[in-house]
C-alpha cells in the first residue's frame, strides 16, 4: 500500500536511548547508496524534504533545542515522521525502582523518560517504525541468555502483528552494525512510500527487506569456489573457504559479502572474519561459540571433502594444468604450426 498524499516534508526521529553502542549511527555515515547528506541535502530526486533528529548527529547542542522534536512528533505537529530506534529494548517492568535506559526528563515528574516509553509514545504516530542493527531488531547481544535486563527487539515489544497508522509492519534492518547501504537504501525506501512514490515494502517474515536479505552469505561469498571443491583454510590469513574457522556463512542470510562493507570494499568472509550470523534473529546465542566449525557444516563440508568436493577439485587441477600453459605453436622457427590453410 502506497501512502495516497504526497508530502512535502518528512522526519526522521532516531532514538539511540536503547541498550547498544550507537554504533549503526556511526556506520550510516559511511552510506553511499544513498548517502546521508544526499537525503537530507535534498539532493535525491523526488524526495520530499528530511529532517534528521539523531542524537550522535545533531547539530543542536541537545537539551530542550533537540528534544523538542521529540515532543512535537509525540503531539503530532511533525506530521508524518519515521521513527528508527536503535539498541534494543530492555524490560522496565522487572524491578520495583530504576531504570534501565532513557532520554529527556519528564517535565512534570523531574523523573527520566524511558526508551520504552518513547516508543509507547511515538510508535502509534509513527508512518513507520523502522529497527536500525540487531540489538533493536531481534534484541542482540543485549538479549542473550543470562542478561540481566530482559532485553529484546523491536517487534518482541511491539509484537509481531502490531502496524504502523499507515498499515506498514516493523521494518527490521540487522547487522551490527548495520551495513551502512542496506540501512540508507531501506530509509530511502520508506520515504519514497511516504511521498506516495512507492509501493508497500515487501519484507520477510522476520521484517527483514527481501532485496536485501534474500541470499545467503554463502551464496555471495567471494570463497565459496574454495568450498565447492572441499578446500577449507585451517588458520586465519589464508584465502580458502573459512568454514572450519566456523563461518556460518551458509545458513545467514545476509548480502555483505556481495555489497562489500563501504563502497564495494570489504564484507566479512571476503577479507578474511568468519561470518558469526550478526544479522539472524537467534545471534548470538545460537552461533555460539563463534570460533567452533557449525554443526551443519561438518556434515556437508564433510560429504563434499569425500566425494564431490575431491572429485571436483582433481578435475579441475587437470583442467587448470592444461589451460595454464600457453598453446604449442607459439614459438620461432621458419615453419607455421598454427594450422593455417592456404587457399591458393
Ligand atoms: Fe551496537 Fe551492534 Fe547493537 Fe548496533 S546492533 S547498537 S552496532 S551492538
Ligand atoms: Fe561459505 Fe563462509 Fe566458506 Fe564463504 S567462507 S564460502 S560464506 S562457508
Ligand atoms: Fe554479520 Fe555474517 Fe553479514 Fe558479516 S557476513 S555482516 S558477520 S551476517
Amino acid at each position: 500500500m502506497a501512502t495516497s498524499t504526497r508530502v512535502e516534508e518528512v522526519h526522521i526521529v532516531w532514538m539511540t536511548g536503547g541498550l547498544g553502542c550507537d554504533g549503526d549511527t556511526i556506520s550510516i555515515t559511511a552510506a553511499m547508496q544513498p548517502s546521508i547528506e544526499d537525503v537530507v541535502l535534498g539532493a535525491i530526486p523526488g524526495l520530499p524534504k528530511v529532517h534528521l533528529h539523531n542524537p550522535v548527529l545533531a547539530y543542536e547542542l541537545g537539551g530542550d533545542s533537540f528534544m523538542k522534536w521529540w515532543y512535537m512528533a509525540e503531539r503530532g505537529e511533525i506530521d508524518p515522521f519515521v521513527l528508527v530506534v536503535e539498541g534494543s529494548i530492555p524490560n522496565e517492568k522487572i524491578k520495583t525502582e530504576g531504570y534501565w535506559a532513557a532520554q529527556g526528563v519528564n517535565p512534570d515528574t523531574g523523573q527520566p523518560i524511558t526508551t520504552a516509553e518513547w516508543i509507547d509514545r511515538l510508535a502509534p504516530k509513527a508512518l513507520a517504525v523502522v529497527g536500525a542493527g540487531t540489538c533493536a531488531t531481534y534484541g542482540g547481544i543485549h538479549a542473550m541468555q543470562g542478561n540481566p535486563t530482559g532485553a529484546m527487539g523491536l517487534a518482541d515489544y511491539l509484537g509481531w502483528n502490531w502496524r504502523s497508522k499507515a498499515g506498514i509492519p516493523i521494518v527490521n534492518v540487522p547487522g551490527c552494525p548495520v551495513q551502512p547501504d542496506n540501512f540508507m537504501e531501506t530509509l530511502l525506501y520508506l520515504l519514497y512510500q511516504a511521498a506516495g512514490m512507492a509501493p508497500m515494502i515487501p519484507l520477510d517474515d522476520a521484517g527483514r527487506p527481501t532485496w536485501l536479505f534474500g541470499k545467503t552469505v554463502h551464496e555471495g561469498c567471494d570463497r565459496a569456489g574454495y568450498y565447492e571443491q572441499a578446500d577449507f583454510a585451517t588458520e586465519y590469513g589464508s584465502p580458502k573457504c573459512l568454514v572450519k574457522l566456523g563461518c556460518w556463512g551458509p545458513v545467514v542470510q545476509c548480502n555483505v559479502p556481495k555489497r562489500g562493507w563501504m563502497a564495494g570494499i570489504g564484507g566479512c568472509p571476503n577479507v578474511g572474519g568468519i561470518c558469526i550470523a550478526c544479522t539472524m534473529p537467534g545471534f548470538p546465542d545460537k552461533f555460539m561459540p563463534f570460533m567452533d566449525e557449525p554443526p551443519g557444516a561438518k556434515l556437508s563440508s564433510g560429504m563434499i571433502s569425500a566425494s564431490y568436493g575431491v572429485l571436483i577439485r582433481n578435475l579441475r587441477k587437470m583442467t587448470h594444468d592444461a589451460v595454464d600453459k600457453e598453446p604449442s605453436w607459439r614459438h620461432k622457427g621458419k615453419e607455421l604450426t598454427t594450422g593455417y590453410q592456404p587457399r591458393w
